[in-house]
């Protein structure tokens, strides 16, 4: 049996703040509970080591602006490079399964980087799937986010893209940081249904948590058939956790990922730094290693606190209902909208940048294509944290784009340049794995 792969980064010269839950020591103390348990000494685990994600890595997710150093620290790049590791392990058959223990974290990070947005600046999940898609022609991934905050920088990353099915359950965003993550939320117009949202009200227990992954992650999984399934491992769905009010328990998060069988799980939130972090990161290595965990309990735990209101139950089965119902509709609804005889789609959107107080203004373009899933372009200025204003335009050229898509990307990529007012004009061509910048003050282009 091959063993289960782990990575440690604790980023120590990275944190909000010395007093803020996320910083170094939501790892630390795992990784002395797992020695302590003697759990890194068993032949069911390796230990691998953290490399540098490259500045072409990251540009195959997000255009930073004005570019990927400026934006980013080096923990941010071990960060997203560990993922990567795990990736590489898990794909060269190393591993059967790999957990990426790291952060600064990334599930809020869109594709468009002015700053950091819930401690994320880098979205180290899909940073990996660009990697999976470039390096090892993967091309169908799930990602299930088990945080409790909605993973809306892995949605919006995705959500012109049938071939990565995202499911987040989440507390509800009318109760919690980032807001959003409602049913209604289903993916772009030829990407409808390959994402889904599982809102739950603050306090459900691992009762109606594992009656949502049974009945419907667990079969929505099986229907979509993803080459690989990605867990972004948020932790802060537990009872203590200071950060949210759900009830979720250690016990509950070992058996959920014995459930979802994640090949590779990256960790995001979970700030429940000294009492059950620890106890849950323990119990998903054990149940990724196939070690027995049953007699894993936090040391306050006292099950009389745990039953799920009947109310809160028939809440949750209306919504796996309805959610089900939108995945299994998906491809009627994508066919009407490609049909629709629209050939591009404009929507313009608000973005609030809470960690480093700044809103951006975007407006995204998608080409609706009768034959692939489009191209999508963003036009996106913000003042950032320096006081500097930026205005710039971003073409995103998917893999999977059709030949006339690919023409027009990269001719739009062109036109756009003689227009004024840019600072910036980005072609992020996935399909050259070629990454390009035009300057709009100097004229002078790179490339990477
Ligand atoms: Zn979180
Ligand atoms: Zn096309």
């Amino acid at each position: 049996m091959k063993p289960t792969g782990l990575l440690f980064f604790p980023a120590f010269d990275w944190a909000i703040s010395p007093t803020h839950p996320e910083r170094e020591e939501r790892l630390l103390y795992t990784r002395d509970q797992l020695f302590e348990e003697g759990i890194m000494d068993l032949p069911e685990i390796r230990e691998y080591h953290p490399r540098l994600a490259t500045a072409k890595e990251i540009s195959r997710v997000h255009f930073c602006v004005p570019d990927v150093e400026s934006r980013v620290t080096q923990a941010h790049l071990v960060s997203a490079g560990s993922a990567l590791v795990m990736a590489d392990a898990f794909m060269q058959k190393e591993v059967k399964n790999a957990f990426a223990i790291i952060r600064p974290p990334g599930h809020h990070a869109m594709t468009v980087s002015h700053g950091n947005r819930g401690f994320c600046d880098i979205n180290n999940e899909a940073v990996m799937v660009e990697h999976l898609r470039q390096k090892y022609g993967v091309k169908r991934l799930a990602i299930v986010d088990t945080d409790v905050h909605h993973g809306d920088g892995t949605q919006e990353i995705f959500w012109d893209d049938p071939d990565v099915l995202f499911i987040s359950f989440h507390q509800d965003g009318r109760t919690l940081y980032p807001g959003s993550g409602f049913t209604e939320e289903l993916g772009g117009p030829l990407a409808y249904g390959a994402t889904i949202n599982l809102p739950m009200a603050p306090g459900t227990t691992d009762t109606g948590i594992h009656y949502i992954v049974d009945n419907l992650v667990l079969p929505v999984l099986e229907e979509f058939k993803p080459e690989l399934v990605i867990n972004s491992a948020g932790q802060d769905n537990h009872y203590s956790d200071p950060l949210a009010n759900m009830s979720f328990t250690a016990q509950g998060y070992a058996v959920l990922n014995r459930k979802l069988k994640p090949d590779i799980a990256v960790l995001e939130g979970g700030y429940s730094v000294e009492t059950a972090l620890p106890y849950i990161n323990m119990g998903i290595i054990m149940a990724m290693a196939g070690i027995d965990f049953s007699n894993l309990r936090e040391p306050d735990y006292d099950p009389a606190r745990f039953t799920e209101s009947p109310a809160n139950m028939n809440d949750i089965k209306a919504l796996v209902k309805k959610q089900l119902a939108s995945f299994r509709g998906r491809e009627e609804v994508v066919e009407m909208r490609r049909s629709g005889g629209r050939t591009f789609e404009t929507a313009t959107r608000g973005v609030f940048y809470d960690t480093d107080g700044l809103r951006e203004q975007q407006r995204v373009t998608l080409r609706i294509c009768p034959d692939c899933c489009g191209f999508r372009t963003i036009a996106s200025s913000a003042v950032q944290r320096s006081g500097r204003r930026y205005a710039v335009f971003c073409i995103s050229l998917p893999r999977a784009c059709c030949k006339v898509c690919t023409d027009e990307a990269r001719g739009a990529y062109k036109e756009v340049q003689a227009q004024t007012g840019y600072d910036y004009v980005y072609l992020q061509d996935r399909i050259k794995d070629e990454f390009r910048t035009f300057d709009g003050k100097t004229g002078q282009e790179t490339a990477i």
